[in-house]
């Protein structure tokens, strides 16, 4: 008997899984919320009851609705200037900030070691990794 999943139950909103989607973090299926409204409601909830700071988000991979940790809503955009390794645009922080706690959460999720540095076209921020 899963203590837990009666408890879950038993609050108002339902919680459906995602077969598309899972944690980054945990590896486990996000919640998934058909509506902004149902995932606000379902992040305002938690956040009272468990003291969480969750924010909700559109997937772009199911196109629902699922809720993330507020600190690692790290606002990105590509860079118009600079190329990656990779040969992808790379990713551009708008402030030093920004850039920290997406390299923070990189280390502590992928124990990569990323530097942060200032864009060479004045852009805004970057990552790299470190030697
Ligand atoms: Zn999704
Ligand atoms: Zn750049």
């Amino acid at each position: 008997m899963k203590r837990d999943s009666i408890r879950w139950n038993s609050s108002y909103n339902k919680r459906a899984k995602s077969n598309t989607c899972s944690s980054s973090r945990t590896g486990k299926p996000l919640s998934v919320y058909p509506s902004e409204s149902a995932a606000r409601k379902a992040a305002d909830y938690a956040n009272q009851e468990y003291d969480n700071n969750l924010v909700p988000y559109q997937c772009k991979t199911c196109k629902k609705w699922h809720l993330s940790p507020k600190d690692r809503q790290t606002p990105s955009k590509v860079c118009p200037k600079c190329i990656s390794r990779n040969g992808k645009r790379k990713a551009l922080y708008k402030s030093q900030n920004d850039a920290d706690n997406r390299a923070s959460i990189l280390a502590k999720e992928q124990g990569v070691d990323l530097l942060v540095y200032k864009c060479p076209h004045n852009r805004g921020w970057h990552l790299t990794k470190g030697q």
